[in-house]
């Protein structure tokens, strides 16, 4: 059976502490799907087909990533496109918390097992939130940015 990973998250926007833990988790997986999330409930700075053409633009080059948005239940998503792993990073013990929950619901609810990946430290502090709030009062974010998109970001 191939390993298929969803990395589910609202990547408002994809920031290089996301990009590394994708890179760092290709020769775990066959292939990875970055599930962009469009929830109905959340407002988002960025739409949903910008979040995803963005991340489509950075791994355009590599096979083994897709990008796909989705709606409703994470484990829902993962049987529409046969993942049999969830992948999420951890930056902190709060993350930990917080992702713990999750994981253990989404096990118990499907039998799909959830595989953390730490940050690098040097990125365990960049956050999607930070980089909006940057954006929003039109300061410069590329720091935090994968370059294909830093651009294109900034000029927002
Ligand atoms: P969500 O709204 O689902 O938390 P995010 O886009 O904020 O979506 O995050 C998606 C995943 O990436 C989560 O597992 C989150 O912990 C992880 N993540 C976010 N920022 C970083 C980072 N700097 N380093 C490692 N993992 C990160």
């Amino acid at each position: 059976m191939p390993k298929i990973a969803v990395f589910p998250g609202s990547f408002d926007p994809i920031t290089i502490g996301h990009t590394d833990i994708v890179e760092r988790s290709l020769p775990l997986f066959d292939s990875i799907i970055i599930g962009v999330g469009n929830n109905s409930q959340k407002k988002y700075l960025f739409d949903t087909e910008t979040r995803t053409r963005w991340i489509e633009k950075i791994f355009a080059h590599e096979k083994k990533v897709s990008v796909q948005a989705f709606s409703g239940l994470t484990v829902e998503f993962c049987k529409n496109v046969n993942a049999n792993f969830i992948l999420r990073g951890l930056r902190s013990a709060a993350d930990f918390e917080y992702e713990s929950l999750i994981a253990q619901a989404n096990l118990s609810m499907s039998g799909i097992e959830t595989i953390f990946m730490l940050s690098k430290p040097e990125y365990s502090a960049i956050s999607s939130t930070v980089i909006r709030d940057i954006v929003r009062n039109n300061g410069d974010a590329s720091k935090f940015l994968p370059a294909a998109i830093s651009k294109e970001i900034n000029k927002k």
